[in-house]
């Protein structure tokens, strides 16, 4: 087939691959593959710009020695950051010939020289508005001044820019629609833990981070409560919940300065739904194990409590049932019982807690896991056991509250079995806090 030809052919299969709605890493690659079969010395890369760390990342190549790859896995943006920092520190295509005498090339040429490569043309990727969305590479190993090439490498490199933003165009659509049960991690997925914990923490600083707020009702009255959950607006990936950062968090104790964060948060929030005359009874907050760990955390919030005007018997700590276990974590909760605040057991149930150990713990409430309310009128088992949750907790002096209710038909039984609250997508999802405050004032 006559060059040209086969140039426009490729050209169209990448377009209805990007019409087609095909994952970004997909489409980069076909192009990069397209690129690479016009020239055998030839190896096609693509870097996406990273605006959390402003640099380059995520590299997207197919047959670029491994070696070499994990030299160009990162690169930091400026005028002498070889070709790729080059072409996006300067937002226009950098072409070096000859990597041997080239001064641009002078930090990377000893990198450069074991794969034999002579030659390296960068073209940075630009939004429509000119923004940065990455660099496309092109890597040659010997010297190479093909026209067709040349002219390829310039119309793979529009239909690059257009696969990415539409791809953050479409990642923009689904965070409007507050498509969160089903975070797009891909971004995040291959980032190593060092850098994830970077990205959170200037992630912080820009105030990307944000408090979701689920509510939840006392049967008997139709008091209202509020639950505080954590969401990261990713500067890539889009509205993130909290599994896919969580883990990170707590491994590197970084969770700890987030809670911090989200207590403040959500005090300041509930604040502002009581003085706009919403009826809210009780803000809930999770905290995690490492928290509990912190000497100074009963401190911390007795503070908070006190700068916000915040009575204590209206703040509920949630604590996972799993990290009851160690003695230390049960006196931090004693001290924070004293200040007067509420402790919850979450997901109770899927951990064992035998009644005498719940009877010498302080705690207030058991927030039966949504794993056995969830189609709990289709299994005689599950009924039995929210059942005997909830005598049991009223042995203990203890609120019940089921989570995950999301049928007519397990409120029905959860009421016939008394119990005290509920919560779920029955009544709502979690919502941002203005949508919150519309809806409830
Ligand atoms: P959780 O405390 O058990 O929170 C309830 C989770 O169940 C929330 O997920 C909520 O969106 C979801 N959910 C609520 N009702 C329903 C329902 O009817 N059906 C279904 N299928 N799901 C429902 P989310 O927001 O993704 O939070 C996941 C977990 O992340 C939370 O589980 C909590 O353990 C943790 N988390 C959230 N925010 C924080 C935080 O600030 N600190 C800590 N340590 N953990 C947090
Ligand atoms: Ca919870
Ligand atoms: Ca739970």
């Amino acid at each position: 087939m006559d060059p040209h030809c086969k140039l426009l052919k490729a050209q169209s299969n990448i377009i209805q691959l990007i019409a087609s709605g095909e994952q970004l890493e997909h489409i980069l690659l076909a192009i990069v593959a397209n690129i690479e079969s016009m020239h055998e010395q030839l190896y096609g890369s693509i870097l996406l710009y990273d605006p959390a760390l402003d640099r380059l990342g995520n590299l997207i190549s197919r047959s670029l020695p491994k070696q070499f790859k994990k030299n160009i896995n990162y690169i930091d943006i400026g005028p002498y950051e070889g070709s790729c920092g080059a072409a996006a520190f300067l937002k226009q295509s950098v072409y070096v010939d000859d990597i041997q005498s080239d001064p641009l090339l002078k930090n990377y040429r000893n990198e450069l020289h074991p794969f034999g490569i002579d030659a390296c043309w960068s073209t940075p990727l630009l939004s429509t508005k000119g923004d940065l969305l990455g660099t496309f590479c092109l890597w040659f190993k010997e010297q190479c001044k093909l026209n067709l090439v040349k002219f390829a490498f310039e119309l793979y490199n529009k239909l690059a820019a257009i696969a990415i933003q539409i791809s953050a165009t479409t990642k923009e659509i689904e965070m409007y629609h507050h498509k969160v049960s089903q975070p797009t991690t891909e971004f995040i997925d291959d980032v190593d833990d060092e850098s994830l914990l970077k990205q959170l923490q200037i992630g912080i600083e820009r105030d990307e981070f944000a408090v979701y707020y689920q509510p939840y009702f006392t049967l008997s009255t139709g008091q209202l409560g509020i639950e505080a959950l954590l969401r990261w607006n990713h500067p890539y990936a889009g509205l993130l919940a909290p599994h896919a950062f969580l883990s990170i968090a707590e491994k590197t104790g970084f969770i700890v300065e987030l809670e911090e964060w989200v207590l403040e948060r959500s005090i300041k929030d509930a604040v502002k739904l009581l003085r706009s005359g919403v009826n809210l009874h009780s803000l809930s907050v999770n905290i995690s194990a490492k928290q509990l760990e912190n000497k100074s955390f009963p401190d911390f919030v007795h503070k908070l409590l006190q700068r916000y005007d915040f009575k204590p018997e209206y703040l509920t700590l949630e604590i996972t049932e799993r990290f009851l276990i160690q003695r230390e974590n049960i006196d931090v909760l004693h001290t924070l019982k004293q200040i007067g605040i509420q402790i919850s057991i979450d997901d109770f149930g899927t951990s064992y807690s035998s009644l005498n150990y719940l009877k010498d713990l302080p705690v207030d409430e058991l927030k039966i896991d949504r794993s056995f309310i969830s189609n709990m009128d289709q299994d005689m088992n599950k009924q039995k056991i929210v059942e005997m949750i909830i005598l049991l907790g009223k042995q203990l002096d203890l609120t019940i509250v089921a989570e995950g209710v999301e049928t007519e038909k397990e409120l029905t039984l959860l009421k016939g079995m008394n119990c005290h609250a509920v919560q779920g997508y029955y009544f709502s999802k979690p919502i941002p806090f203005s949508t919150f405050k519309e809806k409830y004032t």
